[in-house]
């Protein structure tokens, strides 16, 4: 096969991945109660090459999800991303946040005050508000980033009081699960915590946004409440590292 037509058999199916996808998603919003448009798709772009990702784009993909800075900024200048919108949902260091506050739409994996003042600060440094998703750790899994699930409404309210970030809602990555049963119950849980902090109504705090559902599980997160599900070997294959 030529370098040539390997684009295009990818391309192609990039594009027949995201029909199903869009597919899937439509009947699970229906499932739950809701419309196919209530949910939406982030194609999550690590490890892809930038003319796949444009591709992607082009077959109507609105928002991508990067999981680390340098690799995001790298790919950047390659990207045609017109309207489309970029989230960071990788582990952040506070050493990085310079770089990247002010290049992303929103930051998805925040997970420690330390990181929201940080993100506050560089924030105010550069005159913008950042929208940022606080990340549930919500198995409790001593080897994952995000922030145990006692400690989120403490973390809420400290998070609140910074006045260039904007919390928009909460984001989650479940353990490898045995059955269904146990991963439906990581995202329930996930969903009621979401629904009781909406309703304290803390300050500069909203919850418009739960971000849960990968390529494996999206219908599953779909079904138990997730409005945003980044999926990424679903849509350009496995991963090449
Ligand atoms: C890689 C990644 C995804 C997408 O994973 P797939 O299984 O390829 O769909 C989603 N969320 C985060 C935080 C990721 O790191």
């Amino acid at each position: 096969m030529t370098e040539r037509s390997s684009i295009e058999e990818k391309f192609k199916d990039i594009e027949y991945n995201l029909n199903v996808i869009r597919e899937k998603i439509a009947e699970a919003a229906l499932k739950s109660g809701r419309k196919p448009e209530d949910i939406t798709l982030m194609a999550v772009t690590k490890t892809v090459q930038p003319v796949f990702i444009n591709h992607a784009i082009d077959c109507g993909i609105d928002l991508i999800g990067e999981n680390k800075v340098q690799e995001f900024l790298s790919k950047e200048e390659f990207l045609k991303l017109g309207a489309c919108k970029a989230h960071l949902i990788g582990h952040l260091q506070t050493n990085k946040v310079r770089q990247i506050v002010g290049k992303v739409d929103m930051i998805q994996s925040v997970d420690s005050v330390r990181l929201a003042n940080e993100i506050d600060k560089q924030s105010l440094k550069k005159g913008v508000t950042t929208k940022c998703l606080v990340e549930v750790n919500i198995g409790g899994e001593e080897s994952k980033t995000g922030l145990d699930a006692h400690m989120l409404e403490d973390t809420l309210y400290q998070i609140s009081q910074l006045k260039n970030i904007k919390v928009c809602g909460l984001m989650t990555v479940p353990p490898i699960c045995d059955s269904e049963a146990e991963l439906n119950g990581y995202f329930s849980k996930m969903y009621r915590m979401f629904i009781d902090i909406g309703n304290k109504k803390i300050d500069n705090i909203n919850m418009d946004i739960l971000s849960m559902g990968m390529s494996a599980d999206y219908e599953n997160a779909i079904l138990n409440g997730a409005d945003l599900v980044r999926i990424g070997s679903a849509v350009f294959g496995p991963r090449l590292y």
